[in-house]
């Protein structure tokens, strides 16, 4: 079966799902795929925290999918194995009585597309849109008023590393309510939970958290009644479960300007605010964009990383820990300088998580002011 590693490998073959490389040689990079099934929608991310969180997340389902739990798991462990280890769990798969086509789909997938160092090292900086009509073209393109999920995958999947400068000047940023997490970003019942859930009483205000314009004011589907705001930053914001819109599509908004009052619409339990903050349709983690204890933005610069089809978001000067044997919380956050609550909302954890060998936390985001002092210390 090393066939196969001929073909994930990119070197020339046939395959089902094939991508042509952008220098335009004659070698086109194939990756096989063995009919449809994956192991993960196409449009999910893939951070080790996520399929920890995913893992967990399935894991209270009653009954539990054990097959597919599996199947992550084992997907799980590739991600410390080079190439030739891959090829090796590949072979030992095909030798199974049933084969499972989703996770050497999923592995095929994953091979073909794991990053190299030198893109890393290549960010570009965002520029930032500086007009108030359609802003944002130079990376979205077309404008869409009419579908709030109008922008897909295929628009990011030349990126590799983006730096989004999250403000521009004092006033920049205003939390949309008063920071009372309900539910967190990530996996909830075997699903993924696009944004962050923000308690409010049917009728509080519900404010822009960075200037831009309006894109989407209108009813959509489980959303219900939904604001989407273009910044000029680069980045878009969902508000969700309105009760009444105070914004038409085109409108320019501050920082802080009202754009609805919050409410119960659409598919929800309870009156909160859903909040999205979404990179060329792609959601990201709020909380890796604001200290939601403090209310404030972590950091004025994220970094975006490209993973399969999603990204993964960073505040800039973010540092990581990998948990050692023993070690818990107070540790850590101790030696970091930081408090247990800072850790527990940028890693999405609480008190009582168990933390595991070898996971990696995000330690701290300190302030960086200016992205020029950054590469002052890079030259
Ligand atoms: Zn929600």
């Amino acid at each position: 079966m090393s066939l196969l590693l001929a073909l994930f490998m990119g070197l020339s073959a046939l395959g089902v799902q094939g991508s042509t490389d952008t220098t335009r040689t004659d070698t086109v990079t194939a990756v096989v795929v063995y009919g449809d099934d994956l192991l993960l929608e196409a449009d999910e991310a893939l951070s080790d925290d996520r399929l920890e969180q995913l893992l967990d997340s399935l894991c209270t389902l009653d009954p539990a999918p054990e097959d597919l739990i599996r199947d992550l798991r084992l997907f799980k462990r590739i991600r410390s194995m080079d190439t030739d280890q891959m090829v090796v769990l590949i072979d030992s798969l095909f030798e199974l009585d049933t084969v499972p086509y989703p996770l050497i789909n999923e592995i095929n997938l994953y091979a073909s597309n794991m990053p190299t160092q030198s893109a890393v090292d290549q960010a570009t900086l965002l520029p930032w849109s500086n007009t108030n009509i359609e802003p944002g073209q130079e990376v979205y393109g077309a404008w869409n008023t009419t579908n709030p999920n109008a922008y897909g995958p295929e628009l990011s999947q030349k990126d590799t590393v983006v730096l989004v400068q999250l403000t521009n000047g004092p006033c920049g940023f205003s939390m949309p309510v008063p920071p009372v997490v309900t539910s967190r970003f990530g996996w909830r019942d075997g699903r993924p939970h696009n944004g962050i859930d923000l308690d409010l009483v049917v009728g509080d205000q519900v404010r822009s958290a960075f200037p831009g314009v309006v894109r989407f004011a209108g009813t959509f589907g489980g959303f219900g009644r939904l604001v989407v705001v273009r910044h000029y930053n680069g980045l878009e914001t969902y508000y969700a479960h309105l009760h009444r819109l105070k914004v038409k599509s085109g409108d320019v908004v501050e920082a802080g300007e009202t754009i609805g009052l919050g409410g119960n619409s659409g598919h929800s339990t309870g009156s909160h605010l859903h909040f999205e903050v979404r990179f060329k349709g792609v959601p990201i983690d709020p909380s890796h964009v604001i200290a939601f204890t403090e209310g404030e933005l972590l950091c004025d610069t994220l970094v975006l990383k490209k993973t399969r089809w999603s990204f993964a978001a960073y505040p800039m000067g973010t540092q990581f820990h990998t948990v050692g044997k023993g070690e818990h919380l107070y540790a850590i956050a101790e030696h970091y300088g930081t408090s247990i609550n800072a850790l527990c909302d940028l890693n999405g954890i609480t008190r009582k998580t168990r933390l595991r060998v070898g996971q990696r936390l995000m330690v701290s985001a300190p302030q960086v002011n200016d992205l020029a002092q950054t590469t002052k210390v890079a030259r």
